[in-house]
């Protein structure tokens, strides 16, 4: 439970920004749980949320129980600090990193975070050479050209053309969505056909949707 972002948009709202009620489990109970997981076939533990950021030194300490060599994939918007990308060093195997937006006022009007444009971008870049890097983007309506573009543009020029990508276009407006005018609809028809067009066009060959 928990996020170091407030979208407004946010579908999980009711566990990233409050606490629904949930069960408590101990760093060594998490940990017995996730063995016995890995003994069953499971194939990778999925740190989660909300986001897993806030969470990281309670992972830290699962790790430290866990007696089975169970791949750790860290599913997260990908803004968090230096220190705590180094922390994660050698022991995320797969990053699935949320690319969200474009630019920096983009962010901060919906998600309520500052410099994430240099954040976001530094932490790719580490991620990539850290480990498996798998970059996911929900296309918001009336984003293409201020945040969609800039997004393939970086991947493409910095990242690789090759680069694993997740292009979604289930976005539905949910929680405070209703206090971002353009953001109170459903992508169209015609904006899918755009994003897809500039998916093309940076020439990105490593791309689901
Ligand atoms: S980063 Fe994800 S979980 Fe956190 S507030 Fe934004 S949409 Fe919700």
């Amino acid at each position: 439970m928990g996020c170091n972002f407030r979208c407004l948009h946010c579908q999980n709202w009711t566990i990233s920004q409050q606490f629904e009620k949930g069960e408590y489990y101990t760093e060594k109970e998490l940990a017995l749980l996730i063995d016995d997981a890995r003994r069953r076939g499971c194939r990778n533990q999925n740190w989660v949320g909300g986001d897993p950021i806030p969470h990281i030194p309670f992972w830290l300490r699962v790790l430290l129980y866990e007696k089975e060599n169970m791949p750790v994939f860290f599913n997260t918007n990908g803004y968090l600090t230096i220190e705590a990308m180094e922390l994660l060093r050698g022991i995320v195997d797969i990053y699935k990193i949320d690319f969200k937006y474009g630019n920096n006022r983009c962010a901060e009007r919906i998600s309520d975070v500052k410099n994430y444009m240099e954040v976001i971008t530094r932490n790719l870049k580490l991620a990539k050479d850290y480990g498996e890097l798998l970059i996911r983007i929900l296309v918001l309506p009336n984003h293409l050209d201020c945040c969609l573009s800039k997004i393939l543009e970086f991947i493409s020029k910095e990242l690789g053309k090759n680069t694993r990508v997740n292009l979604m276009d289930q976005y539905t407006p949910h929680w405070r969505a209703k206090e971002v005018p353009e953001i109170t609809r459903r992508l169209n028809s015609y904006e899918w056909k755009k994003a897809i067009e500039m998916v093309k066009y940076y020439g990105l060959t490593n791309v689901i949707s």
